[in-house]
């Protein structure tokens, strides 16, 4: 069991030097103070390899934050190549057997990982509001998403099913199979800590492969806690392991022989390199990359209903999220009218702890990325854009990277607060004469993760969903995450590679297929014959 038995915390604690810092010794992760359910993390945050926690000595380690008060939370090791060596080989030496367990052993598996993890989902949601800030409500939500994925994997025994075709020559039958690719890598950015490993992992493993999961080093723990709790559902050691660390884990990964594929989700510079470098070391690779995401006001649309959506989807998760909204576009004449209508709810909103149920939005992951959505915002004034709601300077208690929700009006595309991904509380709106001109603003844009249009018009919102090069598209829906058994994709500069993350594609991604044609011994084909087999 994990839980009260593995419980730990700051003090206490024995440490060991080395290389002159100070290193609290290796333990599991995730506990549960007996009193308040509030998780606790040991000093130091170790990778996962072979079904424990790694106990030798980090080369490197880096700061976790509580982003709500500005303190180290932990310390996280950095894999250096010994450590990615020692994950890809157990990964490695686990996947005989898990790719030789039956499809029924798999699933059992994943059915119990379900029951664990919707058992311990408070907790988790808890870990994740920790380190990356964002409120509890919206940690129960991306884990809630997460469970979908996890249920989806678990119809692999369906999904896995290959074509047969009897006598599709005389005597002869053909068939195909999927079969695992081997070893995977995936590696994950902070604003899902629990969700995205979960786009990719349960598939993984629902296909037999075995898994090397990178999440991000900003907030690591979540996914330690996952694979605490998969190794309680039961899957083997080596199977899955976590691997913590930067560029080094990343790039160790992407060159590794014993590497098949990479899923990777972050940021798309950062995924288009993991592409083009995972491709040329002969690896199979999804990279999903940013996003500008807008959404399309036409004036037939109720203007109530489309500034709650603005609202929602620009500013939850404090905007750290690839669908978030980030500009609007108000078709002439609604503009004036829609703006009042968002600044006035914008003027509602409770920024505060994550922890606190009233807070609706929490901070940003780190002092360094505060800083820059802070810079989008001088850079916005000085560009001329007209600040309706000025989110700097926002008063909350603590040291915490605090921006409250910032409105920008009269947004013109050659703007680095349009331009750019900023991934912070920062909605633009751009003005647009009409309908064809908000489609070229946003056909013109490099990204195409996430789209949303609001009209009544079922006319106008059908030729949207024809005409808009964006892998996905809301009709008055403002953040169109595909269901589980749908896959999940942009297009443009948010995706690089063929297949988009769980769902159907999931499981193209993580099989490769066999086609069997086969014939057993039967007196009436005898013969030798050099002519290119035809059916007959
Ligand atoms: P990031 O690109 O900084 O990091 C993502 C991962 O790459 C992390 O695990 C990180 O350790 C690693 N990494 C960082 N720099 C690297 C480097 N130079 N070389 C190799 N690896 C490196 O992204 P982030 O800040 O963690 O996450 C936010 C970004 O992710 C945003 O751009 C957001 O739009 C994007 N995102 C996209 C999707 C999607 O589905 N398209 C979903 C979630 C997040």
């Amino acid at each position: 069991m994990i839980g009260r038995d593995r419980l730990y915390g700051r003090d206490g604690e024995s440490v060991h030097v080395a290389d002159g810092v100070r290193v609290a010794p290796a333990r599991t992760l995730a506990g549960t103070s007996p009193s308040e359910g509030v998780p606790v993390v040991s000093d130091r945050i170790s990778h996962w390899i072979d079904g424990k926690p790694f106990t030798g000595t980090p080369a490197r380690s880096g700061d976790v934050f509580d982003p709500a008060t500005g303190q180290v939370r932990a310390q996280v090791d950095f894999a250096g190549q010994a450590e990615v060596d020692q994950a890809v080989a157990a990964a490695a030496a686990a996947l005989p057997g898990w790719r030789g367990t039956s499809l029924a052993g798999r699933t059992r598996v994943l059915f119990a990982f379900r029951e664990l993890l919707s058992a311990r989902k408070h907790e988790l949601a808890k870990i994740v509001t920790s380190e990356h800030g964002k409120v509890e409500s919206d940690a129960a939500g991306e884990i809630a998403r997460a469970i979908e994925n996890v249920e989806y994997a678990c119809g692999a025994a369906q999904l896995l099913k290959g074509g047969f075709s009897e006598n599709a020559s005389t005597g002869v039958d053909v068939y195909s199979i999927a079969q695992p690719l081997g070893v995977v890598g995936v590696i994950s950015p902070f604003n899902f800590p629990a969700m995205v490993p979960l786009w990719f992992v349960p598939n993984a493993l629902a296909c037999g492969n075995t898994v090397v999961l990178k999440p991000s080093e900003k907030d690591p723990s979540a996914a330690v806690f996952l694979a605490e709790l998969f190794a309680e559902a039961g899957l083997p050691a080596g199977a899955l392991n976590v691997l913590h660390g930067d560029k080094v884990a990343v790039d160790g990964l992407l060159e590794h022989r014993d590497v098949k594929a990479i899923s990777f989700v972050g940021s798309t510079p950062i995924a288009r390199y993991v592409y083009e470098t995972g491709t040329r070391h002969g690896k199979r690779v999804q990279a999903l990359g940013g996003a500008k995401n807008h959404m399309v006001v036409l004036p037939d649309a109720d203007l109530d209903l489309a500034a709650d959506a603005a609202v929602s989807a620009g500013f939850g998760s404090a905007g750290e999220r690839c669908m978030a909204v980030s500009v609007v576009v108000a078709v002439d004449p609604v503009g004036d009218e829609l703006v009042a209508k968002i600044a006035e709810r914008i003027g509602r909103l409770k920024v505060g702890d994550g922890r606190d149920p009233e807070s609706e939005m929490g901070p940003l992951v780190t002092r360094a990325h505060h800083e820059r959505v802070e810079s989008y915002v001088d850079a916005g004034v000085e560009a001329g854009a007209s600040l309706v709601v000025d989110g700097r300077g926002v008063e909350v208690p603590g040291d915490g990277f605090w921006l409250g929700p910032t409105l920008f009006d009269h947004v013109r595309p050659e703007m680095s607060v349009y331009t750019d991904e900023i991934f912070g509380p920062v909605l633009s709106v751009a003005r647009a004469g009409s309908y064809d001109d908000a489609l070229d603003l946003i056909n013109a844009n490099s990204y195409g993760n996430g789209t949303a249009i609001f009209t009544g018009d079922g006319a106008a919102a059908r030729r949207f969903q024809n005409e808009v090069e964006v892998g996905m598209v809301g009709v008055n829906v403002p953040i169109p995450v595909p269901v589980g058994y749908y896959s999940f994709g942009g297009w443009k500069d948010s995706l690089f590679g063929d297949s988009h993350a769980y769902g159907p594609e999931g499981f193209h991604f993580f099989t490769r297929t066999k086609v069997v044609t086969s014939r057993w011994p039967d007196r009436s084909h005898a013969g030798v014959n050099l002519g290119f087999p035809r059916n007959s």
